[in-house]
């Protein structure tokens, strides 16, 4: 049994069930056992290999869309370039890299993370130096232009489960059963109008009303990169991941990835702001250049190295590996203008 297991089975015996969200915050977040709060989960060695971690021409193209988000912002002398759940500081150092081709948009960038985890922030130092800033959370980013990152995120953020069953909606809860955690149904009073599992992240919600806030009153761009789904829809996308393979989401709490699918077309209303038309992982890499730049820079290797080199890539666009579950959606202020690659709405 791992240490959080025990704080969970405790808190339940005293007060009963809790929520999926709870569940999953505490999984993530819980000050000492949390899995992001007491480890670099990233790589071969960890548990899973996000995009960042797998090319470097995923965090250059990325720089590459920010220098000309920041053209059509009207290349603000001064704005803030955040980015929300950095993990090793991977994609921003590339993406920084990247932008030595321009100059004025380095000297205008203020870079702002957004990380919870003491042990990341610690490895995003070590990556970018100090010259960074971090926050806890999106309420206290500067009164700024802002373009905001965000590469698998929002998966991270606690969802609610609700299920719909005989024509009455229930809660998917955490309960006991012998001592050992088991989902269940608690009662509910929300109402879905189809039978099914629905799932609702109200903390997603409420940053993309702030993130939409934001940029609407000092201007600016998203960019969130996630593993989810276009359009809301019925079905049970929770999951755990341990060593680069799924477990049981209530196996080794705090020891294992436990996160949902984004639902982009909920995430994407939340920010009240101009959602341009969604683009797959795929399309957004391809239409970056990413074949080109992947071909271009593999000359440099020979053998296995060159070969390896060219799998990476194809593993971020290919639609059987990341290229279309992966999704790219692209918000600007209300008034903005539309970014390469996203078109006009
Ligand atoms: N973007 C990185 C890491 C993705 S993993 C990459 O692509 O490699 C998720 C990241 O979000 C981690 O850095 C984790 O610590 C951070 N995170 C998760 N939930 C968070 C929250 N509620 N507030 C701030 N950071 C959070």
């Amino acid at each position: 049994m791992t240490a959080l297991e025990k704080i969970i089975i405790e808190m339940i015996e005293a007060e009963g069930p809790i929520g999926i969200d709870r569940y999953m915050a505490l999984c993530l977040g819980h000050p000492v056992h949390g899995y992001y709060m007491s480890r670099d989960p990233f790589g071969p060695a960890g548990d899973f290999t996000t995009a960042p971690e797998i090319s470097q021409i995923f965090g250059e193209l990325i720089g590459v869309w920010c220098v000309n988000a920041w053209v059509s912002m009207g290349s603000p002398l001064k704005f803030a370039l955040v980015e929300l759940g950095p993990g090793r500081g991977t994609l921003m150092a590339d993406l920084l890299r990247a932008a030595k081709a321009a100059p004025e948009f380095l000297a205008a960038a203020q870079v702002h993370l957004v990380e919870m985890s003491p042990v990341l922030r610690a490895a995003q130092k070590a990556k970018l130096g100090d010259g960074v800033i971090w926050y806890d959370t999106v309420a206290t980013l500067p009164a700024l232009p802002c373009l905001i990152i965000a590469n698998e995120f929002f998966d991270a953020l606690p969802i609610k489960q609700f299920e719909m069953r005989d024509g009455k909606t229930y809660e998917r809860a955490v309960g006991l059963q012998n001592g050992k955690l088991k989902l269940g149904l608690a009662p509910s009073d929300t109402t879905f109008e189809t039978e099914g599992v629905f799932e609702v992240s109200s903390v997603s919600v409420a940053i993309g009303e702030d993130l939409g806030r934001h940029i609407n009153t000092h201007g600016g761009a998203v960019l969130v990169i996630d593993y989810g789904h276009f359009y809301s829809a019925a079905g049970d996308t929770l999951q755990a991941v341990k060593g680069h393979s799924f477990c049981d989401v209530l196996d080794s709490p705090g020891e294992a990835d436990v996160t949902a699918h984004v639902d982009f077309e909920a995430l994407g209303n939340s920010f009240d702001a101009k959602v341009l038309p969604m683009l797959t992982q795929g399309q957004f890499l391809k239409a970056m250049g990413l074949e080109m730049r992947s071909v271009k820079l593999s000359t440099k290797l020979e053998g296995p190295a060159r070969d390896e080199f060219l799998a990476a890539s194809a593993r971020l666009i290919d639609a059987d590996q990341m290229g279309d579950l992966f999704k790219v959606l692209c918000l600007v202020q209300k008034n903005g203008n539309a970014t390469y690659p996203f078109g006009a709405p």
